[in-house]
């Protein structure tokens, strides 16, 4: 007999609708400085980030307000974060302007890593790691010694993007023409000398491989978590 298609599963399919999966109740959230205001669907909130279930469905004050603020996070990282939560997929980065050179994407991935990293949203972090690989690999870019800087202050030790961040400053210290022009060495010494961890992930690094490699020509399972010990399926890496 053929196989034929029917128009849906007559009995449900065990699947939360989108209706119960958003619910009827809404959470407000103050980001920033600027006190950003966002309005979501607790559910659906609560649902995506474990973090939020306590905050809104626990002990905490914020069950009670339906409310939350968080002073010290950006907006940009935000938008993202609620997308995400409704939406389930990231955009993709592009190059939003180019300066001397230096060539600025259209989101900061390594802001909202940081975000994905505070809320230990390790499936996120993986998804967002993948989209500046594909960013960098795309284009042939590699980090500027301050933005490498900048995924040291933004993460903690033996982050995923610090493994990234080290790899790169590896690759940028060899010692070719190119290499010499764009990072050069005043440039480098800085960097080790204020972020001490840089310096010593780096030596790490010399000791533990016999030359540089380009960071984004890694499996992108190396900057991973995987929280079942296992890698993931290489049709994800675009
Ligand atoms: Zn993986």
């Amino acid at each position: 007999m053929a196989s034929q298609a029917g128009d849906k599963t007559p009995n449900g399919n065990g699947k939360r609708s989108f209706r119960e999966m958003i619910g009827v109740d809404l959470v407000d959230l103050y980001v920033g400085p600027e006190r950003a205001h966002y309005r979501i669907h607790k559910e659906a909130l609560c649902g995506k980030v474990p973090y939020f279930e306590k905050m809104f469905k626990g002990g905490f004050k914020e069950a009670t307000s339906h409310s939350a603020d968080f002073p010290e996070d950006c907006s940009e990282s935000f938008d993202l974060l609620l997308g995400w939560v409704y939406s389930d997929t990231l955009p993709p980065i592009f190059v939003e302007s180019e300066d001397h050179g230096t060539f600025y994407g259209s989101w900061s991935a390594h802001k909202f890593y940081a975000l994905a990293e505070k809320l230990c949203l390790h499936g996120l972090q993986n998804s967002i790691m993948d989209k500046l690989l594909s960013y960098y690999r795309k284009l042939r870019l590699m980090p500027s010694t301050s933005t490498i800087c900048m995924m040291y202050d933004l993460s903690p030790a033996k982050s995923p993007m610090r493994r990234f961040a080290a790899r790169a400053f590896h690759w940028i210290t060899r010692p070719t023409d190119a290499a010499k022009e764009d990072w050069p060495l005043q440039g480098l010494h800085n960097a080790m000398m204020q972020y001490p961890d840089l310096t010593l992930d780096f030596l790490e690094l010399l000791r533990t491989t016999t030359e540089p490699k380009c960071p984004y020509e890694f499996d992108f399972c190396t900057f991973h978590i995987h929280d079942d010990g296992k890698s993931c399926n290489r049709s994800r890496q675009e």
